[in-house]
């Protein structure tokens, strides 16, 4: 028997390889406006965050308010990336099979928008096996995103299941920490963009492949 009735995924740099496509559209941004933010700092700063509170702390850092001509830009540039580009996160689907067949529920819980998980997950293959059991932070009854624990608990709640039965699955240490506050067990993915190290966090079990994911939530 598992210790867990429930594995929450993340989506991006969890269940599709999104995070080093947008992160690559982030830092031409930047360069283009002359902000000089490099991809190991775009990847500290925003990888795990809301569009919204992405866009707050990158508006503190560059020292002047962002104007809705840059926010559509990078809407629009991040998902004509995505459509060209995007790819499941190797191994994911095989990974999620045995989670199932062993017994346990899945979910989905992100700080992206439901648009942006019916592109990323529709693309890859992934949206039709999660439909119904898919949660975002801009859902009503988050009040806080990540790394507030408001997502996880709403999806656990939506779910049925009790926070101390849940694993998170995340690549970032936004998520691993909402997960640590929500009385869940956290999997740290070191596969995207964030090395091992960083997701090393008290309490978080790393791991490079989602290989071993099954044996890692099932044992
Ligand atoms: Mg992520």
């Amino acid at each position: 028997m598992s210790r867990f009735d429930l594995v929450i995924f993340d989506c991006d740099g969890v269940l599709v390889d999104s995070e080093r496509l947008v992160v690559r559209v982030e830092a031409q941004i930047c360069a283009e406006r002359g902000w000089p933010l490099t991809e190991d700092d775009i990847i500290r700063e925003f990888v795990g965050l809301s569009d919204a509170a992405m866009r707050s702390r990158l508006s503190e850092l560059v020292g002047e308010p962002l104007d809705d001509a840059w926010h559509d830009e990078y809407t629009a540039r991040s998902r004509d990336a995505l459509e060209r580009e995007l790819g499941a996160v190797p191994g994911v689907a095989h990974a999620i099979d045995a989670i199932e067949a062993a017994g346990l529920a899945t979910c989905v819980a992100s700080s992206g928008s439901h648009d942006k998980m019916a592109l990323t997950l529709g693309t890859t293959g992934l949206y039709d096996r999660f439909a119904g059991r898919i949660h975002s932070a801009t859902d009503p009854e988050v009040v806080a995103g990540k790394p507030a624990p408001d997502l996880f608990l709403h999806a656990a709640s939506h779910m049925g299941v009790a926070p101390e039965r849940c694993a998170v699955v995340e690549d970032s240490p936004f998520g691993l920490t909402a997960a640590l506050t929500a009385g869940m067990a956290p999997f740290g993915f070191a596969g995207s963009v964030i090395p091992a190290d960083r997701l090393a966090i008290d309490g978080v079990t790393v791991f490079e492949s989602m290989d071993e994911l099954p044996g890692l939530v099932l044992a």
